[in-house]
């Protein structure tokens, strides 16, 4: 039972892994010895990341494309599942966020978000489950968001998307797990990251922060590998549908 979270041989596809909290799951699952796939929708800079995986003595390569479109993800999952391995897990992470009072929110951005956070999960994972159908195995783990689970100033599209995601999780986890797929999530509370740079930079935000979360502080998005390393490996066979909270107890708070 040694091999419990070890990711040896395991292709593992992060979106959005350019920055943030992608970027630092690709480093911890590749430390638990995974074969990563950088993408984002700028090639030079995915490669970039890889580059620096690499020069570590990890393995990584840099595939970007832009996940809301349909074709594009396509033609990227067939040219990873030919030419550089089968897709063992697939980390939908890539995710974007606007923030507007509810009755001048655009209705560009609410487009925007639906896209990216909610629909993109489907394209990518339908494109890639069809692999793993076939392989009669697989790892879905799909980033959602605390924020599901509360109504927040300014954020409604955003949190409304990540609701969407948590039921994606649980819809795809009975569709798929009669061929030996799970499929999680991660639901991470605050971050500092490119995403949250509006929040980290309003010290009275930070303060309400500390306030209302048990553990009293930000996360460190490097606190989400060990979530993502678990549901990556084979520890997690028998979990499937599960949302785990990684929010220093924000939600079981009143
Ligand atoms: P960042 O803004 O720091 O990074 C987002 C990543 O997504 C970038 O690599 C970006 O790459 C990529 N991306 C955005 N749009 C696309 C697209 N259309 N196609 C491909 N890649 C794209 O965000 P975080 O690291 O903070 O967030 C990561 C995930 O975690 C998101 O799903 C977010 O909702 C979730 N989350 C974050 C929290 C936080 O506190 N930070 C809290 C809860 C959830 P590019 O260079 O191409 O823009």
């Amino acid at each position: 039972m040694s091999d419990l979270f070890s990711l040896k041989n395991k292709h593992i596809l992060i979106t959005g892994s350019t920055r943030g909290i992608g970027r630092l799951l690709a480093q911890g699952v590749a430390e638990h010895g995974a074969e990563v796939i950088i993408n984002g929708t700028n090639q030079e800079k995915a490669q970039q990341v890889a580059d620096e995986l690499n020069a570590q003595g990890f393995k990584a390569y840099a595939v970007a494309f832009d996940v809301t479109d349909s074709q594009a993800v396509q033609q990227a999952i067939d040219h990873i599942e030919k030419d550089i391995g089968p897709i063992d897990v697939l980390i939908n992470n890539a995710g974007i966020q606007r923030r507007h009072p509810f009755c001048e929110f655009p209705e560009k951005d609410f487009d925007d978000i639906v896209k990216v956070n909610q629909k993109a999960v489907f394209i990518v994972s339908q494109a890639v489950a069809r692999y793993m159908v076939k392989r009669n195995r697989g790892k879905i783990i799909n980033i959602g968001s605390m924020q599901s689970e509360l109504g927040r100033d300014t954020i409604t599209p955003y949190a409304a998307s990540k609701g969407a995601v948590k039921m994606l999780t649980r819809g795809m986890c009975v569709e798929l797990a009669r061929y030996n797929i799970q499929v999680n999530g991660i639901a991470p509370g605050y971050f500092a990251t490119e995403l949250t740079k509006p929040l980290v930079e309003n010290k009275e935000f930070s303060e309400w922060l500390c306030k209302r979360t048990p553990a009293a502080r930000w996360g460190d998005p490097k606190e989400l590998i060990g979530a993502a390393v678990f549901l990556s490996a084979k520890a997690s066979d028998f979990v499937n549908g599960h949302l785990l909270f990684v929010d220093g107890g924000m939600l079981a708070a009143v």
